[in-house]
Protein backbone atom coordinates (compact mmCIF):
# COMPACT_ATOMS: atom_id res chain seq x y z
CA UNK A 1 0.00 0.00 0.00
CA UNK A 2 1.37 3.18 -0.67
CA UNK A 3 1.38 6.68 1.51
CA UNK A 4 -2.02 8.13 1.70
CA UNK A 5 -1.15 11.11 -0.75
CA UNK A 6 -1.11 14.79 0.25
CA UNK A 7 -4.51 16.96 -0.34
CA UNK A 8 -4.56 20.62 -1.21
CA UNK A 9 -7.72 22.10 -0.35
CA UNK A 10 -6.92 25.49 -0.45
CA UNK A 11 -4.82 27.65 -3.39
CA UNK A 12 -2.53 28.98 -0.78
CA UNK A 13 -2.15 25.48 0.66
CA UNK A 14 -1.63 24.41 -2.79
CA UNK A 15 1.25 26.76 -3.55
CA UNK A 16 2.97 26.35 -0.91
CA UNK A 17 2.59 22.24 -1.61
CA UNK A 18 3.61 23.25 -5.11
CA UNK A 19 7.06 24.86 -3.97
CA UNK A 20 8.19 22.16 -2.14
CA UNK A 21 7.46 19.57 -4.94
CA UNK A 22 10.00 22.05 -7.04
CA UNK A 23 12.29 21.71 -4.69
CA UNK A 24 15.85 20.69 -6.25
CA UNK A 25 14.49 22.07 -9.40
CA UNK A 26 11.85 19.37 -10.40
CA UNK A 27 9.06 19.65 -13.03
CA UNK A 28 5.70 19.97 -12.14
CA UNK A 29 2.77 18.40 -14.05
CA UNK A 30 -1.34 18.89 -13.79
CA UNK A 31 -3.96 16.95 -14.80
CA UNK A 32 -7.57 18.79 -13.81
CA UNK A 33 -10.31 16.36 -13.24
CA UNK A 34 -13.77 16.60 -11.89
CA UNK A 35 -13.03 13.11 -9.88
CA UNK A 36 -15.07 10.13 -10.19
CA UNK A 37 -11.79 8.79 -11.11
CA UNK A 38 -11.16 6.14 -14.09
CA UNK A 39 -8.50 4.28 -16.39
CA UNK A 40 -8.96 7.42 -18.43
CA UNK A 41 -7.93 9.63 -15.62
CA UNK A 42 -5.01 7.25 -14.45
CA UNK A 43 -3.75 7.25 -18.37
CA UNK A 44 -3.16 10.90 -18.14
CA UNK A 45 -1.43 10.52 -14.99
CA UNK A 46 0.79 7.82 -16.59
CA UNK A 47 1.68 10.68 -19.27
CA UNK A 48 1.98 13.22 -16.47
CA UNK A 49 4.96 10.81 -15.33
CA UNK A 50 6.53 10.60 -18.22
CA UNK A 51 6.72 14.16 -19.01
CA UNK A 52 7.22 15.89 -15.74
CA UNK A 53 9.26 14.79 -12.11
CA UNK A 54 6.17 15.60 -9.71
CA UNK A 55 2.20 15.67 -10.63
CA UNK A 56 -0.75 17.24 -9.13
CA UNK A 57 -4.18 16.23 -10.02
CA UNK A 58 -6.92 18.70 -8.92
CA UNK A 59 -10.35 17.45 -8.60
CA UNK A 60 -13.23 20.10 -8.74
CA UNK A 61 -16.66 19.51 -10.05
CA UNK A 62 -16.83 22.80 -11.41
CA UNK A 63 -19.91 24.57 -11.03
CA UNK A 64 -20.10 27.29 -14.27
CA UNK A 65 -19.83 24.26 -16.63
CA UNK A 66 -23.20 23.25 -15.74
CA UNK A 67 -26.56 24.52 -16.56
CA UNK A 68 -28.94 24.77 -13.93
CA UNK A 69 -30.71 21.75 -15.55
CA UNK A 70 -27.85 20.08 -16.26
CA UNK A 71 -26.59 17.34 -13.42
CA UNK A 72 -24.04 19.43 -11.18
CA UNK A 73 -26.17 17.86 -8.17
CA UNK A 74 -26.06 13.98 -9.43
CA UNK A 75 -22.40 14.15 -10.74
CA UNK A 76 -20.66 11.32 -8.93
CA UNK A 77 -18.27 12.77 -5.83
CA UNK A 78 -15.61 10.04 -4.34
CA UNK A 79 -12.76 11.65 -3.25
CA UNK A 80 -11.47 9.42 -0.74
CA UNK A 81 -11.67 6.99 -3.15
CA UNK A 82 -10.11 9.03 -5.89
CA UNK A 83 -6.94 9.73 -3.82
CA UNK A 84 -6.32 6.18 -3.31
CA UNK A 85 -6.34 5.79 -6.83
CA UNK A 86 -3.79 8.49 -7.32
CA UNK A 87 -1.55 7.21 -4.45
CA UNK A 88 -1.32 3.73 -6.12
CA UNK A 89 -1.17 5.56 -9.37
CA UNK A 90 1.83 7.89 -8.55
CA UNK A 91 0.50 10.98 -8.26
CA UNK A 92 1.97 13.46 -5.81
CA UNK A 93 -0.66 16.04 -4.69
CA UNK A 94 -4.29 16.13 -5.06
CA UNK A 95 -5.97 19.67 -5.43
CA UNK A 96 -9.37 19.38 -4.16
CA UNK A 97 -10.14 23.32 -3.77
CA UNK A 98 -12.80 24.29 -1.73
CA UNK A 99 -15.15 26.73 -4.01
CA UNK A 100 -13.61 30.47 -3.11
CA UNK A 101 -10.31 29.46 -4.08
CA UNK A 102 -11.90 29.09 -7.26
CA UNK A 103 -14.58 31.36 -7.29
CA UNK A 104 -13.61 33.91 -4.47
CA UNK A 105 -16.53 35.72 -2.93
CA UNK A 106 -17.46 38.32 -5.34
CA UNK A 107 -15.86 36.66 -8.11
CA UNK A 108 -16.41 38.69 -11.54
CA UNK A 109 -13.70 37.31 -13.87
CA UNK A 110 -14.85 35.10 -16.62
CA UNK A 111 -12.85 33.46 -19.76
CA UNK A 112 -14.13 33.36 -23.04
CA UNK A 113 -12.35 31.44 -25.88
CA UNK A 114 -14.78 32.37 -29.51
CA UNK A 115 -14.24 30.55 -32.71
CA UNK A 116 -13.33 27.12 -31.80
CA UNK A 117 -15.39 27.14 -29.01
CA UNK A 118 -18.82 27.74 -31.10
CA UNK A 119 -19.49 24.62 -32.66
CA UNK A 120 -20.45 21.17 -31.25
CA UNK A 121 -20.71 21.39 -27.55
CA UNK A 122 -21.05 24.77 -27.54
CA UNK A 123 -24.03 25.24 -29.77
CA UNK A 124 -25.68 22.64 -27.27
CA UNK A 125 -23.69 23.91 -24.32
CA UNK A 126 -23.56 27.38 -24.69
CA UNK A 127 -22.51 28.11 -21.11
CA UNK A 128 -19.90 25.34 -20.67
CA UNK A 129 -17.12 26.57 -22.65
CA UNK A 130 -17.14 29.62 -20.67
CA UNK A 131 -17.24 27.52 -17.75
CA UNK A 132 -13.93 25.13 -18.58
CA UNK A 133 -11.67 27.94 -19.82
CA UNK A 134 -12.78 29.95 -16.74
CA UNK A 135 -11.77 27.13 -14.40
CA UNK A 136 -8.66 26.08 -16.09
CA UNK A 137 -7.10 29.06 -16.48
CA UNK A 138 -7.42 29.33 -12.95
CA UNK A 139 -6.06 25.95 -12.33
CA UNK A 140 -3.18 26.68 -14.41
CA UNK A 141 -2.36 29.83 -12.65
CA UNK A 142 -2.64 28.33 -8.83
CA UNK A 143 -0.58 25.20 -9.99
CA UNK A 144 1.74 26.77 -12.46
CA UNK A 145 3.19 23.70 -13.94
CA UNK A 146 5.08 23.23 -16.91
CA UNK A 147 2.65 20.75 -18.66
CA UNK A 148 -0.93 19.90 -18.03
CA UNK A 149 -2.43 16.59 -19.69
CA UNK A 150 -6.06 17.13 -21.17
CA UNK A 151 -7.68 13.60 -23.11
CA UNK A 152 -8.38 13.59 -26.63
CA UNK A 153 -12.03 12.41 -25.27
CA UNK A 154 -13.04 16.05 -24.80
CA UNK A 155 -10.89 17.38 -28.02
CA UNK A 156 -13.11 20.46 -28.14
CA UNK A 157 -12.26 21.06 -24.83
CA UNK A 158 -9.05 20.44 -26.00
CA UNK A 159 -8.70 22.89 -28.77
CA UNK A 160 -10.26 25.60 -26.65
CA UNK A 161 -7.40 25.31 -23.95
CA UNK A 162 -4.88 25.18 -26.27
CA UNK A 163 -6.33 28.36 -28.13
CA UNK A 164 -6.88 29.75 -24.52
CA UNK A 165 -3.49 29.07 -23.23
CA UNK A 166 -1.79 30.41 -26.56
CA UNK A 167 -3.96 33.45 -26.66
CA UNK A 168 -3.07 34.42 -22.13
CA UNK A 169 0.03 33.56 -23.13
CA UNK A 170 0.59 30.80 -20.50
CA UNK A 171 3.94 29.08 -19.72
CA UNK A 172 2.62 25.76 -20.10
CA UNK A 173 3.16 23.02 -22.48
CA UNK A 174 -0.66 21.42 -23.19
CA UNK A 175 -0.06 17.75 -23.68
CA UNK A 176 -3.34 15.44 -25.35
CA UNK A 177 -3.71 12.36 -24.55
CA UNK A 178 -5.49 9.16 -26.39
CA UNK A 179 -9.21 7.90 -25.24
CA UNK A 180 -9.17 4.90 -23.51
CA UNK A 181 -12.18 2.85 -23.64
CA UNK A 182 -13.80 0.00 -22.34
CA UNK A 183 -13.54 -3.49 -24.57
CA UNK A 184 -16.34 -2.90 -26.53
CA UNK A 185 -15.66 0.71 -27.75
CA UNK A 186 -17.29 2.72 -25.38
CA UNK A 187 -15.13 5.66 -23.95
CA UNK A 188 -14.47 5.43 -20.65
CA UNK A 189 -16.33 8.59 -18.68
CA UNK A 190 -17.74 9.42 -14.95
CA UNK A 191 -21.10 9.87 -16.37
CA UNK A 192 -21.17 6.14 -17.72
CA UNK A 193 -22.34 5.33 -14.08
CA UNK A 194 -25.59 6.99 -15.00
CA UNK A 195 -26.60 3.90 -17.75
CA UNK A 196 -28.22 1.10 -17.00
CA UNK A 197 -27.54 -2.29 -17.49
CA UNK A 198 -29.54 -1.97 -20.75
CA UNK A 199 -28.06 0.90 -21.99
CA UNK A 200 -24.92 0.02 -21.11
CA UNK A 201 -25.43 -2.60 -23.59
CA UNK A 202 -26.93 -0.33 -25.98
CA UNK A 203 -24.10 2.89 -25.47
CA UNK A 204 -20.95 0.85 -27.34
CA UNK A 205 -23.53 1.33 -30.64
CA UNK A 206 -22.31 5.14 -30.36
CA UNK A 207 -18.49 4.41 -31.16
CA UNK A 208 -19.26 1.76 -33.26
CA UNK A 209 -21.28 4.11 -35.22
CA UNK A 210 -18.49 6.53 -35.38
CA UNK A 211 -16.15 3.64 -36.46
CA UNK A 212 -18.61 2.80 -39.34
CA UNK A 213 -18.89 6.85 -40.11
CA UNK A 214 -15.00 6.78 -40.44
CA UNK A 215 -14.68 3.57 -42.94
CA UNK A 216 -17.41 5.05 -45.17
CA UNK A 217 -15.66 8.84 -45.09
CA UNK A 218 -12.10 6.94 -46.16
CA UNK A 219 -13.92 4.86 -48.73
CA UNK A 220 -15.06 8.80 -50.40
CA UNK A 221 -18.62 8.74 -48.89
CA UNK A 222 -20.44 12.67 -48.89
CA UNK A 223 -20.06 13.72 -45.35
CA UNK A 224 -23.35 14.79 -45.56
CA UNK A 225 -25.07 11.30 -46.54
CA UNK A 226 -22.29 9.80 -44.14
CA UNK A 227 -24.09 12.13 -41.27
CA UNK A 228 -27.29 11.02 -42.07
CA UNK A 229 -26.64 7.70 -41.73
CA UNK A 230 -24.99 7.66 -38.79
CA UNK A 231 -27.90 9.62 -36.71
CA UNK A 232 -30.38 7.26 -38.30
CA UNK A 233 -28.14 4.53 -36.63
CA UNK A 234 -28.05 6.21 -33.50
CA UNK A 235 -32.29 6.94 -33.51
CA UNK A 236 -32.69 3.06 -34.64
CA UNK A 237 -30.55 1.72 -31.41
CA UNK A 238 -32.46 3.55 -29.22
CA UNK A 239 -30.41 6.86 -29.18
CA UNK A 240 -32.26 10.68 -29.27
CA UNK A 241 -32.06 13.41 -29.28
CA UNK A 242 -28.45 13.13 -31.27
CA UNK A 243 -27.36 16.22 -30.45
CA UNK A 244 -24.35 16.20 -33.34
CA UNK A 245 -22.37 13.24 -35.39
CA UNK A 246 -20.42 15.20 -37.87
CA UNK A 247 -16.99 15.38 -39.57
CA UNK A 248 -15.37 18.79 -39.07
CA UNK A 249 -11.43 20.13 -39.12
CA UNK A 250 -9.67 19.10 -36.33
CA UNK A 251 -7.87 22.27 -36.09
CA UNK A 252 -10.08 24.63 -36.33
CA UNK A 253 -13.79 22.54 -35.25
CA UNK A 254 -15.40 23.94 -38.41
CA UNK A 255 -17.37 21.37 -39.70
CA UNK A 256 -17.69 19.36 -43.13
CA UNK A 257 -21.12 19.53 -43.99
CA UNK A 258 -21.05 17.66 -47.62
CA UNK A 259 -18.59 16.31 -50.19
CA UNK A 260 -15.98 13.48 -49.68
CA UNK A 261 -12.84 14.41 -47.41
CA UNK A 262 -9.69 13.96 -49.31
CA UNK A 263 -7.02 11.33 -48.55
CA UNK A 264 -5.16 14.62 -47.56
CA UNK A 265 -7.42 15.54 -45.33
CA UNK A 266 -7.91 12.44 -43.51
CA UNK A 267 -5.12 13.70 -41.08
CA UNK A 268 -6.76 16.83 -40.34
CA UNK A 269 -9.95 15.54 -39.91
CA UNK A 270 -12.51 14.51 -36.75
CA UNK A 271 -15.60 12.71 -36.30
CA UNK A 272 -17.54 14.54 -33.43
CA UNK A 273 -20.43 12.64 -31.79
CA UNK A 274 -23.24 13.29 -28.90
CA UNK A 275 -25.74 12.05 -28.47
CA UNK A 276 -28.77 10.96 -25.58
CA UNK A 277 -29.15 7.24 -24.10
CA UNK A 278 -32.00 7.96 -21.62
CA UNK A 279 -31.12 10.99 -19.43
CA UNK A 280 -27.25 10.40 -20.21
CA UNK A 281 -25.20 12.19 -22.29
CA UNK A 282 -22.38 10.79 -24.30
CA UNK A 283 -20.15 12.03 -26.34
CA UNK A 284 -17.11 10.57 -28.63
CA UNK A 285 -14.93 11.63 -31.33
CA UNK A 286 -12.26 9.60 -33.56
CA UNK A 287 -9.43 11.26 -36.42
CA UNK A 288 -9.88 9.74 -39.94
CA UNK A 289 -6.45 8.79 -40.30
CA UNK A 290 -6.31 6.54 -36.97
P1 LIG B 1 -13.45 14.88 -16.42
O1 LIG B 1 -13.12 14.42 -15.05
O2 LIG B 1 -14.46 14.03 -17.12
O3 LIG B 1 -13.71 16.35 -16.51
O4 LIG B 1 -12.13 14.63 -17.28
C1 LIG B 1 -10.88 15.05 -16.83
C2 LIG B 1 -9.88 14.77 -17.90
O5 LIG B 1 -9.86 13.38 -18.20
C3 LIG B 1 -10.18 15.49 -19.23
O6 LIG B 1 -8.97 15.95 -19.81
C4 LIG B 1 -10.81 14.40 -20.05
O7 LIG B 1 -10.68 14.59 -21.44
C5 LIG B 1 -10.01 13.19 -19.59
N1 LIG B 1 -10.73 11.94 -19.86
C6 LIG B 1 -12.01 11.65 -19.52
N2 LIG B 1 -12.34 10.42 -20.00
C7 LIG B 1 -11.25 9.94 -20.65
C8 LIG B 1 -10.95 8.74 -21.36
N3 LIG B 1 -11.87 7.78 -21.51
N4 LIG B 1 -9.73 8.60 -21.90
C9 LIG B 1 -8.80 9.58 -21.76
N5 LIG B 1 -9.00 10.73 -21.09
C10 LIG B 1 -10.21 10.92 -20.55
Amino acid sequence: MPDPIAIATTRDGLRAICATLRDGGHSLALVPTMGALHAGHLALVAEARRRADRVIVSVFVNPTQFAPHEDFDRYPRRLDADATMLAEAGADLVYAPDAASIYPPGDSTQVHVSGVSEPFEGSFRPHFFGGVASVVARLLIHAAPDVAVFGEKDFQQLAVIRRMTLDLGLPVAIVGAPTVREEDGLALSSRNAYLDPAQRAVAAILPATMLAMRDALRRGADAGEAEATARAALIAAGFGPVDYCSAARADTLEPVLTGAVAPGDFGNTRLLFAAWLGSTRLIDNCGLDG
